[in-house]
């Protein structure tokens, strides 16, 4: 997606050769009319795939996610990081290792939001090693309901979350792909 691709370039910062950094438009101030962007490009690309549910990570999956659901007009739902397991019953929980912190959270989903019949698009932000995303789509199926494909924004394709997660059978859509970073380099494949 061009004008995400190009923002990155403008204002994305290699930290090293494998973290980039995009707190100006997305992980932590929010460019809303890109976000939107973002979500109608999500939606021209998985319109026919019967989505009846948006799923993403808190928390920089959160603003794209909207802005996807809305496009899509089906409800969007949060899965939260929680730092321990809940043992009630009334939410399905798997554990995750952040790519980005080195530590390891329980991602969480109620058992009200994703029901047997449903038709899931799960978003995030970012794919590095696949971890958030399978562990996303784990849930999903824990609720006995369909992964119908996941569209993240940066793909970082030197890494395996892409291959893991075809692999695994998932529809995966990326509108950056990037295939290299370094101190000042931001590569996209063609
Ligand atoms: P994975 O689970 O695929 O290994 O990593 C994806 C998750 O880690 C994303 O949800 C994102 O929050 C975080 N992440 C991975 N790589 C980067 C990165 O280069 N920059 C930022 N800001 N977050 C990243």
């Amino acid at each position: 997606m061009k004008l995400l691709k190009d923002r990155i370039l403008a204002e994305g910062k290699a930290l090293s050769d494998s973290v980039l950094k995009v707190d100006g438009f997305l992980n932590h101030q929010v460019d809303p009319e890109l976000m939107q962007a973002v979500g109608l490009d999500f939606c021209e690309h998985f319109k026919d795939y019967g989505i009846t549910r948006v799923l993403t990570i808190e928390s920089s999956g959160i603003a794209p996610a909207v802005y996807t659901a809305q496009a899509l007009n089906v409800p969007m739902v949060i899965l939260k990081k929680q730092t321990s397991k809940i043992l009630n019953g009334q939410v399905f929980q798997t554990n995750i290792t952040s790519f980005t912190k080195g530590t390891s959270y329980e991602l969480t989903l109620s058992r009200d939001y994703i029901h047997r019949d449903d038709r899931v698009l799960i978003i995030d932000d970012f794919l590095a090693n696949g971890e958030a995303a399978t562990g996303a789509a784990r849930l999903v199926q824990m609720a006995g309901a369909t992964v119908a494909g996941i569209g993240i924004l940066i793909e970082k394709s030197f890494q395996n979350g892409r291959s893991r997660l075809e692999q695994a059978g998932f529809d995966v859509y990326s509108q950056a792909r990037i295939s290299r970073l370094g101190e000042g380099i931001i590569e996209y494949l063609e």
